[in-house]
């Protein structure tokens, strides 16, 4: 009996589900990865999570090796390449973790029949979350749809069972040193540019590792620093938590442990990774609100169209709207892949309610350019931010940007390290510098607001009063 392990956003080999139940179920198992062309095709040549991909995978294969293994790599469709696997390597089972992106879903669902055609079998496993899909419901049965009954639920269910880790190496000897393995391939080789990936994101389950070490000393500190953008407060596990580089058992399980010894900044931490959790079983339980608005009537919002609101939607994309925290943070996306939480919310919060665009052309920008990208949690913050999601911010409510800058970044640090141009510029006058240093900015080449913020509210609160009527 063989099997096949069929590697997607898991890539790492401690306290891996699917490689695990591998491991303990059969006398041989192989392992594989596939770059697969329905989804690298669509995307532009240089693509910095390639580059992060194919690092994760050298990794991979080095822990593989390491056990006496090694990962197979195949550059093709996965729905040929598995079955075609499967048959070559004479498999009866293959193995992988649920995904449950509705694209991913019916991929899985072709070659579990392609598999049966084979007699062989597709099996999956929970892994990439710590509760998924139908396991916390609500004492009426259905779904929750609001984060804090959820969130405790959560951690009322939680327990040594659900952060238990899977111990790969003891059983680490049926890994099959395969034949057709042949080291993972370059970028070139795929036909991919480098992208300029930042060395601070780290390689593979390797990088993780450093980055989670790095915040576990300043855990504590996360509840005063998450939301300012120029302060090191987050964790930047994100991208490692979507590709499955870091084992989100395990992190839940050292934030509950020292949430359990009085630790708040920990307290805090698990309820963002609960937040995950939350997104992730809203897509499972709507996948229809993936591409509409979760409540309906906001699918009635009149959004702008036409030359104008394109030339705004590339003011916004490219990080020139002549709000300085909006354009810094834009230029972060743009030339990094990462944007800070705080200002997701607050770039995000602008295209929806300052310049009255469709939030799902920001939410298909932040997808393409996202190192992290992850649907659910895309999906779950736009329509958080345009209020049309469960639970999100009331329509009415509607950020400041220049209020919000004076708040999060109130000297304006991470102003001047994205707009070196307005370096110069005295704190006050940072936040709105064509209204507060009007001189000063004479000759310099930053544009004056693309909107008026007291008039785009107002329009804004005209605009979303379909939703009242038709709520
Ligand atoms: P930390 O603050 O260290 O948080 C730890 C982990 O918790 C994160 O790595 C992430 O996995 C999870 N997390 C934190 N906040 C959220 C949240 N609000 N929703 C879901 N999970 C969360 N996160 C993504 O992983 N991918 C996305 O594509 C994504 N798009 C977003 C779009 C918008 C408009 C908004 C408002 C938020 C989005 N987020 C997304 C959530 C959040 O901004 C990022 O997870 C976070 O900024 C990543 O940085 P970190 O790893 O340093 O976070």
């Amino acid at each position: 009996d063989r099997a096949l392990v069929w590697f997607r956003r898991d890539l790492r080999v401690d306290d891996q589900a699917a490689l695990y139940r591998a491991l303990t179920g059969a006398r041989q198992v192989f392992c594989a990865f596939v770059l697969d062309r329905d989804i690298l095709d669509a995307l532009p040549r240089a693509d910095r999570r390639v580059e992060f991909i194919l690092g994760a995978l050298q990794v991979l294969d080095e822990a593989l090796r390491r056990h006496g293994g090694a990962l197979i790599v195949r550059h093709g469709r996965a729905a040929d390449e598995i079955p075609r696997l499967a048959a070559e390597l004479g498999v009866q089972a293959v193995f992988c973790n649920h995904d449950d992106e509705p694209q991913a879903l019916a991929r899985d669902a072709l070659v579990a029949g392609r598999l049966e055609a084979l007699d062989a079998e597709l099996r999956t496993f929970k892994d990439h979350v710590v509760f998924e899909r139908r396991e916390l419901m609500t004492a009426a049965g259905g779904p929750y749809g609001v984060f804090t009954p959820y969130k405790n639920a959560w951690l009322r269910k939680l327990d040594a069972f659900y952060l238990g880790s899977y111990p790969v190496e003891r059983h680490a000897a049926a890994l099959a040193p395969s034949g057709l393995a042949r080291g993972v391939p370059t970028l070139a080789n795929i036909g991919f540019k480098p992208a300029g990936l930042s060395p601070h994101v780290g390689q593979g389950s390797r990088g993780a590792e450093a980055l989670l070490d790095d915040f576990l000393d300043r855990i504590d500190q996360y509840g005063r620093t998450r939301d300012f953008p120029a302060v090191k407060g987050p964790s930047y596990l994100s991208v490692h938590l979507r590709f499955g580089t870091v084992s989100i058992r395990r992190l839940a399980r050292l934030a509950h442990q020292r949430m359990l010894g009085g630790e708040h900044g920990a307290e805090v931490w698990l309820s963002e990774l609960i937040w995950r959790d939350f997104y992730h079983q809203l897509m499972h339980h709507h996948p229809q609100a993936m591409t509409a608005a979760f409540r309906p009537e906001y699918d009635a919002v009149r959004w702008e169209t036409g030359p104008q609101a394109d030339a705004l939607f590339a003011a916004w994309c490219e990080g020139r709207t002549g709000f300085p925290l909006v354009d810094a943070a834009m230029r972060q996306l743009r030339q990094t892949g990462y944007m800070h939480n705080r200002l997701r919310m607050v770039a995000a919060s602008f295209l929806c309610k300052d310049l009255g665009l469709d939030w799902r052309r920001g939410e298909a920008w932040f997808a393409a350019q996202l190192l992290d990208f992850d649907l659910a949690a895309n999906n779950g913050g736009w329509q958080w931010a345009s209020s049309s999601g469960c639970d999100a911010q009331p329509w009415f409510r509607i950020f400041n940007p220049t209020t919000q800058s004076e708040k999060f970044d109130a000297e304006g640090r991470f102003i001047r390290r994205y707009c070196p141009e307005l370096a110069g510029l005295p704190a006050k006058a940072v936040h709105a510098p064509w209204e507060r240093a009007p001189l000063q900015m004479q000759g310099v080449d930053y544009p004056r607001p693309v909107v008026d913020h007291a008039l785009a509210r107002a329009r804004t609160l005209e605009r979303y009063a379909v939703v009242k009527t038709r709520a």
